[in-house]
């Protein structure tokens, strides 16, 4: 591979913070966990932060924390990473989609209200590849029908609209660090809440359902081991600490592709839309003509065959094996989602990517439209 889609951005200070954990006898549940967490509820702007082992293992728990499981219907987004219907699935309620905005690719707000029904129990929507837009007409929306909103905005660590971050926009906010995220803990994930009893519902059911003041063998309810270890916390607090410096490198190479890719009639390249600020977590162009659509994957193959780490995000949730047929969900049924899906190519993207091979990747990307279309 001459060019990676994605690397993790580790210094040497982060390398010190987890040895320094390691050297100390608090391997978890130590200190470094409510530091991580305080500082994180700080960052956002929200009272509490909930630290779990995943971003998807924080929108289970948010489904749990609201009670939402059998019957129940959650308004979501097919657009998405399938973490997010997963977390609805997996409490047992069904996911309802709803189609997306062409342009934001987010749920498309003005088609949410003909999908709530008397079992609709929350909204789910996701902030994708970082992109906020929407995010006020969906509140709204569910204050009107006095649903909870959670927010999946784990693509979108530092995004705002209108001055307001992701991540407050919900009764939950929920974020992932994955090592592909904007910041990393190896693995891990946060909730966000001002509710306090909702966040200590949260801390109580990813640790086995201890109660607060409780003893280490005393359990109040049912719950699970969701815990993030003071190793990864050490490295989170390190790389937030960084996400200043982190947002302004995935800003300047964003910069650089949109202004190599400019004119480009090929391509829809992303851009922020008017009151949105993007902290960029992917870069993923996208074919503009309908009749380009299916040369998509061999555009993507020969990039990889000529070294450069492509990928397709997303395809349809709706329509992997398992959610057609648990709900029987075909081709057709949000056509706007599938036509994206069939035109996205995701490009190389992370902090310390070089002009240079931006410019390379741009190279390779305009041979092969070229070629194939
Ligand atoms: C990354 C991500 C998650 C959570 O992923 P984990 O790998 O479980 O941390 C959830 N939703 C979306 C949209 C994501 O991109």
């Amino acid at each position: 591979m001459r060019v990676y889609l994605s690397r993790p951005d580790i210094t040497e200070k982060e390398i010190e913070a987890v040895c320094e954990v390691l050297r100390s006898p608090n391997l978890s549940l130590g200190p470094k966990l409510p530091e991580f967490e305080n500082a994180f509820a700080k960052y956002i702007g929200r009272k509490r932060a909930v630290a779990v082992n995943s971003g998807t293992s924080g929108l289970f728990l948010c489904m749990l924390a609201l009670e939402i499981g059998l019957g129940d219907e959650v308004i979501t987004t097919p657009f998405t990473f399938i973490a997010t219907s997963n977390s609805v699935m997996m409490a047992g309620a069904k996911p309802v989609f709803v189609d997306i905005d062409p342009v934001s690719l987010n749920i498309d707000p003005q088609k949410i209200e003909s999908k709530i029904t008397a079992n609709t129990r929350a909204i789910l929507p996701v902030e994708v590849f970082g992109n906020p837009a929407g995010f006020d007409r969906i509140c709204e929306i569910a204050r009107k029908h006095n649903l909870p909103v959670i927010e999946d905005s784990c693509e979108a660590l530092g995004s705002a609209l209108n001055g307001k971050m992701a991540g407050t926009f919900g009764t939950f906010g929920t974020f992932a660090f994955y090592p592909n995220k904007q910041i990393t803990t190896g693995e891990g994930g946060i909730i966000l809440t001002d509710d306090d009893n909702l966040a200590d519902m949260c801390a109580s059911l990813r640790n086995q359902g201890r109660g607060k003041g409780g003893g280490w063998l005393s359990h109040q309810r049912l719950g699970y081991n969701y815990r993030l270890s003071d190793i990864n916390c050490a490295l989170g607090i390190v790389q937030l600490s960084r996400i200043d410096e982190i947002k302004a490198k995935r800003r300047q190479v964003a910069k650089w592709y949109q202004e190599i890719l400019a004119g480009d009639k090929r391509l829809i390249v992303p851009a922020e839309q008017k009151g949105c600020e993007i902290s960029w977590f992917v870069f993923v162009v996208r074919l503009a003509e309908e009749s380009a659509l299916k040369k998509r994957d061999k555009i993507l193959e020969e990039m990889r065959n000529d070294g450069i780490q492509v990928s397709n995000y997303f395809p349809p949730v709706h329509l992997q094996p398992f959610m057609a047929e648990r709900f029987g969900y075909k081709e057709g049924d949000f056509p706007i989602t599938e036509a994206v899906c069939k035109s996205t190519i995701a490009l190389p993207f992370y902090n310390n990517l070089t002009k240079d091979e931006v410019a390379l990747v741009c190279r390779e990307l305009k041979k092969t439209l070229d070629k194939n279309l």
